[in-house]
């Protein structure tokens, strides 16, 4: 298998099973983790960020951070080819931290200069749901001046399902704190209803599967009603995502729900351009 073949190749197979690494990897995906590793530690994760409407006023609401990888010889990498090794990999919680400072910086960054926004962070099914991750976000909204309510953190169901008992202790924790929450990709898993009713969420997020094909497909516009009507009735935001034109805007305002984000809006774009691009809009 890809671990042996590994083994054999580099004659340090042990190693590969000390640091903890996945043994089913091949040996460009081992290469590509060492490279994660490192390059997390030295600051090539880029935090790019893409902004959120009010579908009743128009208003940008605020942003949701997205992970990109500044590789030194692949040039710009996308979430889809790195998220996946990092989580069968145990760098997730590093690479969480790293996005989460960014993502939070900036959120104090714009507030001192009068934009009072929110920044939504996705937490992977792997993350480390426990103490440590609420000690370093209460210490990271402390360090940079952001109350919590402008931090939202993004859940799949996915990661729920893994461990429920140990979500709900400390997604309760950080309710607390006053950390807003979110579903993710609602719609796509299989226990979304239970969920609502035991977690501490504030808002869901349509999965950009439904709204993407809404206007064609009658099946995912009745998925996106209902779920906008759900949503609705037991208060809560709700966004949808892959917004990519006018018409399934106004369908989206037709049926009542709060927020977007999509290409329509804007694509991601780097941190530092966010509040060109505000001003641009803002005229
Ligand atoms: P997601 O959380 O569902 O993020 C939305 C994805 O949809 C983003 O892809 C975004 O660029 C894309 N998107 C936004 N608007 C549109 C649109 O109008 N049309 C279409 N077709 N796509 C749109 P991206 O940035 O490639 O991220 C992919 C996934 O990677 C994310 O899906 C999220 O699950 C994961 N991810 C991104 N950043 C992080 C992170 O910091 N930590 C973790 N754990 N996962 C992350
Ligand atoms: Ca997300
Ligand atoms: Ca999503
Ligand atoms: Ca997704």
């Amino acid at each position: 298998d890809a671990a042996m073949y590994y083994a054999k190749n580099s004659g340090n197979g042990l190693h590969v099973y000390d640091k903890g690494l996945d043994a089913n990897e091949t040996p460009e995906r081992l290469a590509l983790t060492a490279e994660l590793r490192q390059g997390i530690s030295t600051g090539q994760l880029e935090v790019y960020v893409q902004p959120q409407a009010s579908l009743r006023t128009g208003m940008v609401l605020g942003v949701e951070a997205l992970v990109r990888w500044r590789h030194p010889r692949h040039g710009l990498l996308f979430p889809d080819t790195f998220i996946p090794l990092a989580e069968r990999n145990g760098l997730i919680p590093q690479l969480t931290d790293a996005v989460l400072e960014q993502a939070v910086a900036a959120c104090g960054r714009w507030r001192r200069a009068g934009h009072r926004l929110t920044v939504s962070v996705n937490l992977s099914a792997r993350s480390n749901l426990n103490e440590t991750l609420i000690e370093n976000v209460q210490s990271l909204l402390n360090r940079h001046g952001v109350p919590a309510k402008s931090l939202i953190l993004e859940i799949t169901e996915s990661s729920v399902i893994r461990d429920p008992a140990r979500t709900q202790i400390v997604l309760d924790q950080l309710h607390s704190l006053g950390v807003g929450l979110s579903i993710d990709d609602f719609g796509t898993g299989y226990s979304s209803l239970s969920y609502l009713r035991q977690l501490p969420v504030q808002e869901v997020k349509i999965d950009k599967s439904f709204v993407m094909n809404m206007l064609a497909e009658p099946n995912d516009a009745a998925i996106v009603r209902s779920i906008v009507d759900l949503g609705t009735n037991l208060r809560l935001a709700v966004v949808a995502e892959g917004v990519e034109d006018a018409a399934t805007r106004a369908e989206l305002q037709r049926m009542g729900c709060s927020n977007m984000q999509g290409f329509f809006l804007a694509a991601p774009m780097p941190l530092d351009s966010f509040m060109d691009w505000l001003a641009a809009r803002e005229g």
